[in-house]
């Protein structure tokens, strides 16, 4: 398989697709996922076109990575977060969804359960908010 960009991270890059934007540097971009797992989840996507861990040159890799390390104390500050997952999924087998190379950054509370990957759409109020507290949490950081 060779990438598509036809993939929605691609077209969300691309400004064709609408998303609630949280960062965006010269090499990176971060925004909210639609489906979310919990309040502020956010992916985190080079600019590069890479589908994978298999295909992705290091220095991209190294480059989003540093954006999802600039990003989680501020997202875990935003919302008040006691943890957060941060996960990474290559390949359909493994659970993979989208074949635009991403890092998942999921705040966690000790209380509230995971919900499921790629579950229920979030509305539409709450992902605005929501992508609105970690914008501020990064202009005061
Ligand atoms: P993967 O399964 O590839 O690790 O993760 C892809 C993620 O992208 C899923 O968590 C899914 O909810 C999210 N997602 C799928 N389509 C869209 C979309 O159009 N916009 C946004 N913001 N997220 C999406």
């Amino acid at each position: 398989m060779t990438y598509d960009d036809s993939n929605v991270f691609a077209k969300i890059l691309r400004g064709e697709l609408p998303c609630h934007k949280v960062y965006e540097d010269d090499e990176t971009f971060a925004f909210l996922d639609i489906m979310p797992r919990a309040d502020g989840h956010t992916l985190v996507i080079p600019k590069t076109s890479a589908m994978n861990i298999f295909d992705v040159d290091t220095e991209t890799l190294c480059t989003t990575i540093k954006t999802v390390q600039r990003l989680a104390p501020v997202i875990r500050n935003a919302m008040k977060a006691d943890g957060l997952l941060i996960q990474q999924f290559n390949e359909e087998a493994a659970g993979q969804t989208v074949f635009h190379v991403h890092f998942h950054i999921i705040p966690r509370w000790a209380e509230v359960a995971l919900k499921p990957h790629a579950g229920d759409m979030g509305d539409s109020e709450t992902l605005a908010a929501n992508s609105e507290k970690i914008i501020a949490a990064l202009e005061a950081a």
